[in-house]
């Protein structure tokens, strides 16, 4: 049966975002942070990323938070996944203020459990009540927190990926770094240096109007880094999105590898070095799940949404189950070894280690990836649910999963149809390992989809 998730109103699948002066104001920073801190006791750990508007919300954050009750340790600038180890290792919970990629005019929040995850659905469903109703335990004069600012706590973080690898790893191996002006200037290029690689950097200097590129990582945006790989004959570039838990690369030629056969890269790696379980969301391409099954690895799949993947595998862990790898086709990608959450710095770090020990280009080693052929669309319809029951219906004869959505199996081929959580739109991916397949399902799809739109 398909189950509906009763909806979050101000938190998306990553945290709240919203355009800074028109829905991200102090005062919900501060509503957020009273919330927090009502449903929680301790010590808070926060941090930011570069935008120009972290600075104003995170103090009214952190207002909230002490006004309840909850000590502070400000963390300064820094990657989400670093506040997350950070959190981890010492903290009652955390919060990070980050937009992420989007363009510089939003920013967010996003809110840490005391395990590093980011803060459960039922979670933030109570926490959106209390600010909704305003219920916030405010405390007498003599149990207001207070704070005390930790910069240095970023050291664990960085310490805590280089401890993954062997000592010098990367043999002075050359690798661009492109931080996208974000909070990775400081965590990547030193991780990379201490694993043993020479290092230049582009785009590493921390500026909240982002006047390199945009805080998204999109093969336009890294032109500059491919031509810098190219010129300097590096062995790879990575680049970061605005809060650095994703990363992206582009290979020893300057192409930019698409994030899902990055993530296949590392799933053949892994697999063939250890077997268990890899989990991903139903988004995701079959290439991850052909990988996987030739090495004798399985796949489970969630909701989309890293928090989903993050959950599971803790879970799975939890329950004595083999889980060896996790993520997204979209650079952001989980090393259970490390920690449970996207973690852009670590996967540069695998990176390096991967090339290290595999003695191939780059490029090679994409080029001998099984080939997919993906179709991703958008429509726009204020009756999303109606239209996926009725694909549901024309479709009745085909395996279908609800997991998220509805998604349709066939043989090789298949189609993830979602109604989006923050917009009215349908979003729809179609995959197959010919572009033939592909596009005679999508158009099947679309045929339906369109006589089924409201006037
Ligand atoms: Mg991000």
């Amino acid at each position: 049966m398909r189950r509906k998730n009763p909806a979050k109103q101000l938190f998306g699948t990553n945290g709240i975002r919203g355009v800074i002066g028109r829905d991200m104001v102090p005062g919900l920073s501060f509503s957020i942070g009273a919330a927090f801190g009502s449903m929680c006791k301790g010590c808070i750990a926060v941090g930011m990323d570069t935008r120009t508007s972290g600075e104003s919300l995170l103090r009214a954050l952190k207002a909230g938070l002490m006004a309840t009750g909850c000590d502070i340790v400000d963390c300064g600038v820094l990657p989400t996944p670093a506040l997350q180890y950070i959190v981890r290792d010492d903290f009652d919970g955390g919060a990070m203020i980050t937009a992420s990629h989007n363009p510089p005019e939003y920013n967010g929040i996003k809110i840490i459990e005391a395990d590093g995850t980011e803060m459960a659905d039922e979670k933030i469903l109570k926490l959106e009540q209390r600010v909704f109703s305003r219920n916030f335990k405010f405390q007498p004069w003599n149990k207001i927190g207070f704070e005390i600012r930790a910069p240095h706590l970023i050291e664990q973080y960085i310490i805590g990926i280089v401890r993954q690898f062997p000592s010098g790893i990367g043999n002075g191996m050359l690798v661009i770094v492109d931080a996208g002006c974000g909070p990775a200037g400081t965590t990547t290029p030193e991780i990379l240096k201490m694993l043993g690689c020479r290092v230049l950097t582009v785009h590493s200097n921390p500026d909240g109007h982002f006047p390199g590129r945009m805080p998204e990582p999109t093969p336009k945006g890294l032109a500059a880094l491919s031509e810098l790989v190219v010129s300097c004959k590096a062995s790879f570039g990575v680049a970061h999105d605005g809060d650095a838990d994703r990363a992206v690369f582009v290979d020893e030629k300057g192409n930019y590898i698409e994030e899902n056969q990055e993530f296949a890269l590392f799933v053949q790696h892994i697999c063939e070095q250890q077997k268990g379980i890899i989990v991903t969301p139903v988004s995701t391409s079959q290439l991850i799940e052909a990988v996987a099954s030739k090495e004798g690895c399985s796949v489970m799949y969630t909701k989309v949404g890293s928090i989903y993947v993050a959950r599971t595998m803790h879970s799975l862990k939890k329950k004595g189950e083999k889980v060896i790898f996790g993520g997204e086709g979209n650079g952001g990608l989980i090393f259970p070894a490390h920690q449970f959450c996207r973690d852009g710095g670590m996967t540069a770090a695998a990176m390096v280690s991967m090339l290290a020990s595999r003695h191939k280009k780059l490029s090679e080693m994409v080029a001998r990836l099984p080939k997919r052929y993906m179709i991703k669309d958008k429509v726009s319809c204020t009756t999303a649910q109606k239209v996926l029951d009725t694909l549901e219906h024309a479709f009745f004869h085909e395996s279908i999963g609800h997991t998220d959505g509805l998604r349709i199996s066939r043989g090789t081929t298949w189609a993830l149809i979602r109604a989006s959580g923050t917009e009215p739109l349908i979003r729809i991916i179609v995959e197959s390992n010919t572009r033939k397949t592909a596009d005679s399902l999508y158009h099947e799809l679309m045929d339906v989809v369109s006589k089924n739109l409201p006037d």
